[in-house]
């Protein structure tokens, strides 16, 4: 079997045309536009790209874009005080702090500091637990991303075996809890899991998110499994790729997603399809 390819990008963009098609409509019945304010702390240059991404896609989508960027030295008071202008500020509907932060600065304190209606990356407790109780307002970027892409596929999720590799809090932990909503029996595999081969064997749906390159084998991978590449990995010559070797992976998956092109773009139209629910619930 060659696996389609999940084409991310083009997904990616229909969302951002529809979503300017609704804003157009808002500006001509004389609403204002749905509102990001993005914070930058330091000089980290992949969240700088990211930022970059955001911004772009923001402006593609007739959304008001903010960049908020602060040197590295910032205190944790000063940022605090600055989500606390923007919490109270009705041109921004949502905030965004781009992760990492400088060691200095604690990013829980960070992340429960973002007003909850403004919270469109999805990371405050509040809209973690709503995802976990199965009340989902604001939903993580990346695995919502994830979601409409498996619905693309026209694939019935329900009753379908999933194995999730890694368990951080943006992405594995709150995919885990998307796909149990989607009635998956999951698997969470995690640096101590045992016999991991033989779980990522068994998955109809496989969600890559380890940060190693090419660490899922083709081998591993059941034949027809839906396999979704979170991973981003820069190699030694500059090119990306994912956590999944493509190549031997795409001979067994009935669909794949490529790297990048894949979750990557996902991600960030979500993150506009969150701030223009996040606007709709204030308007
Ligand atoms: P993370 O916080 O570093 O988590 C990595 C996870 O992988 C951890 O749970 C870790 O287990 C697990 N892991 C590490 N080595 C393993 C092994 N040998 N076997 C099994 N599990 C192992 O990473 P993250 O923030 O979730 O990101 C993961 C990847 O996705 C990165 O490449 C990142 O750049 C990418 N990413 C992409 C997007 C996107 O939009 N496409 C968004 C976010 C992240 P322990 O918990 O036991 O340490």
């Amino acid at each position: 079997m060659t696996a389609q390819i999940l084409d991310g990008k083009a997904i990616a963009a229909d969302i951002k045309a529809q979503l300017k098609t609704e804003v157009d409509q808002l500006l001509e019945a004389g609403k204002r536009r749905p509102g990001l304010a993005v914070i930058l702390v330091g000089e980290n240059p992949a969240s700088q790209v990211y930022v970059r991404n955001k911004r772009n896609s923001c402006e593609q989508a007739g959304f008001l874009s903010e960049l908020i960027e602060l040197p590295a030295s910032t205190t944790q008071q000063e940022l605090l005080e600055r989500i606390d202008i923007l919490n109270k500020d009705d041109a921004i509907d949502g905030i965004l702090v781009q992760l990492p932060l400088p060691d200095h600065i604690d990013e829980n304190a960070i992340i429960e500091k973002i007003d909850i209606s403004k919270d469109v990356d999805g990371f405050h407790p509040y809209n973690v637990g709503r995802l976990t109780l199965r009340m989902p307002n604001l939903r993580p970027c990346t695995p919502k991303g994830v979601m409409t892409l498996l619905e693309r596929t026209g694939h019935k999720l329900s009753g379908l075996d999933a194995v999730i590799i890694g368990q951080s809090n943006i992405v594995g932990r709150p995919m885990a809890l998307e796909l149990l909503a989607a009635r998956c029996t999951i698997t969470v595999c995690h640096s101590r899991t045992k016999d991991l081969e033989e779980k990522i064997r068994n998955a109809d749906v496989i969600v890559a998110a380890v940060g190693i390159a090419n660490f899922v084998k083709g081998e591993w991978i059941k034949e027809g499994a839906l396999v979704i590449d979170v991973g981003i990995n820069r190699l030694d010559n500059g090119s990306l790729c994912g956590d999944v070797d493509f190549e031997s992976a795409k001979e067994k998956a009935s669909w794949i997603t490529p790297v990048p092109g894949g979750v990557g773009p996902m991600t960030v139209a979500t993150l506009l399809e969150n701030t223009f629910q996040a606007y709709l619930n204030r308007v």
